[in-house]
């Protein structure tokens, strides 16, 4: 496996939480030794150059040769730059690798305000990075809304109410000019001709697939980039795969990790001579973006006489919630969500199955009830991890949300957790033999952020931290942290969130 940053493979997704205190070991996919003790030579810190495919032989920067029976690419993407004059200036950035990171944060601490261009997933987290680290955000966006393709025009507007209340500004139908400034990086210039101050710049304003090792080398690639494969991911040199967002399949590129995921499975597979083609991706995406819990399922915008919605909204309380059919086949064709994911795996396994919506659609909004005894729904959609798994997990020993996302991979929060395991939790609850193991579980699963809210508040509702203590005894946030009630600050922070929204 050779790798041209200078580490171990990493968590891309979780990146921005490297602003939060986490370190890059803590994002590694898997410990060092892990590669030598299976079998895997890593090389970091080299690039591969080209590809001998008659040979069947690697060249690296370095001058390394590495020859093999099977080559798979999975070289990514690139952020795209835009080409604006200025962007040679020192504090002028992109946010990609763990360097990113640390260049942003260095430049950062000194920096009061910052410029994010693009406001994408990637611009929004990139934005976010920046108010961690103190620094005043502006997100400067082409189009009209934030967005726009994963969001309608009301979610976008939530989000946008959402993050402006986080105290971003947000320049929409924003036109970028040039960076401006003397020796570094001091602004914004817009078409009108307007500056907007920023000591930083951040460019987030899409992707663009890592196809270069494929083109000197002869393999196939798409007119406009990313390299083609079929079902199997095979590229157009026998011999050869491509996974994951640097390959061209059916004319997508998907610049999402749970398509790269079902793509690694599927070249694994073939590789192996058994088979599993990649099915393709239904769009179904859920994002924490600056905060805010937003999911996108299948093609929001679907609008017309041939469509019907039901449409769920309590600004107030930042929640927004639109489900599309077509009235014909009454088949699903997308949804938002925005501030309540609770309907998120239910609605994507519906788009992906084609069955028809519910002649009462209210039920695909409605609080998930008790299932029967066989169901395991899947809890989270990136790693494909259903509540089955989630329940080993506790009842091999894992008390708190930490434990029970690094020993299953789930790509979760506390809310999906409750929502997804209530009953798993109840289950692991009453086989426990060890009563600390339980007390730990509790304070996560039953908690409405009602009831965490009012604990906040003063009330008494009769909540218990780990040690049996009542709620009231604790001075609020501060205090629980500084008094150790370290398990109970991500139901906090998010009761704080929920405040604000
Ligand atoms: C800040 C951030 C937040 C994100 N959040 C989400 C999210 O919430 N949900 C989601 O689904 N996705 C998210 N993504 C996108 C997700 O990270 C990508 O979809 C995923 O990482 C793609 O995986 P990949 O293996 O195809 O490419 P990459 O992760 O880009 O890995 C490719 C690797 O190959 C290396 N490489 C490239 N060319 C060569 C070469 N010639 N020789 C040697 N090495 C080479 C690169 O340096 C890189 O390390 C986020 C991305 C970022 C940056």
């Amino acid at each position: 496996m050779v790798g041209e940053e200078p580490r171990a493979p990493y968590d891309r997704v979780h990146l921005s939480e490297l602003f939060a205190g986490k370190s890059a070991t803590d994002l590694e996919m898997l410990p060092r030794p892990w590669y030598a003790e299976n079998g895997v030579e890593l090389v970091t810190g080299e690039r591969v150059v080209s590809i001998d495919t008659e040979a069947m032989e690697a060249t690296t920067d370095a001058g390394r040769k590495l020859s093999a029976d099977r080559i798979v690419l999975a070289t990514g993407s690139a952020p795209f730059v835009p080409p604006l004059p200025g962007i040679d200036k020192p504090g002028f950035f992109v946010y990609r690798t763990v360097e990113d990171v640390e260049k942003i944060r260095s430049w950062g601490s000194s920096c009061k305000q910052g410029i994010v261009i693009g406001g994408g997933l990637l611009g929004l987290e990139a934005a976010k990075a920046l108010v961690d680290l103190g620094v005043e955000a502006t997100v400067v966006e082409f189009a009209p809304r934030l967005m726009a393709r994963q969001l309608d025009e009301v979610g976008s507007k939530l989000l946008l109410k959402s993050i402006q209340a986080l105290g971003v500004k947000v320049i929409l139908d924003a036109r970028s000019q040039a960076i401006v400034g003397e020796g570094k990086v001091e602004g914004l210039q817009m078409a009108d001709g307007t500056v907007v101050p920023a000591g930083m710049v951040v460019a987030s304003a899409g992707i663009r697939p890592r196809d270069e090792v494929a083109r000197a080398s002869g393999i196939q690639v798409g007119e406009r980039g990313a390299i083609d494969v079929d079902d199997n991911m095979r590229t157009s040199v026998p011999g050869i795969w491509a996974i994951g967002e640097c390959a061209l399949h059916k004319g997508m590129v998907h610049g999402l990790v749970a398509p790269g995921y079902r793509m690694a499975e599927a070249a694994a597979h073939d590789i192996v001579g058994s088979s599993q083609p990649f099915p393709g991706f239904v769009a179904a995406t859920k994002l924490k973006l600056m905060g805010v819990d937003v999911a996108s399922i299948g093609d929001v915008n679907a609008a017309g006489d041939d469509f019907d919605d039901l449409v769920v909204k309590a600004p107030c309380a930042g929640i927004y919630q639109r489900v599309v059919w077509r009235i014909s086949d009454r088949k699903l064709q997308g949804a938002v969500l925005v501030g309540d994911l609770e309907p998120f795996g239910e609605l994507s396994a519906l788009l992906t199955s084609g069955e028809p919506v519910p002649v009462d659609p209210r039920a695909l909004l409605a609080p998930p009830r008790e299932e029967g005894a066989g169901a395991d729904p899947i809890v989270c959609n990136c790693e494909n991890v259903r509540r089955s798994k989630i329940i080993q997990a506790i009842d091999a020993g894992a008390t708190d949300l930490a434990a029970v996302k690094k020993a299953t991979k789930a790509c979760i929060g506390l809310r999906k957790l409750r929502a997804g395991c209530d009953r798993s939790h109840q289950e692991a609850d009453g086989r426990a033999r060890d009563p600390g193991r339980s007390l730990a579980l509790r304070p996560f699963f039953p908690l409405a952020r009602r009831t965490v809210r009012s604990g906040l508040e003063g009330e008494d509702p009769g909540l218990r931290d780990l040690d049996g203590a009542p709620w009231q005894r604790r001075p609020g946030l501060r205090g629980l942290q500084a008094g150790g009630g370290e398990h109970l600050r991500e139901p906090l922070e998010r009761a704080c969130d929920f405040r604000r929204a």
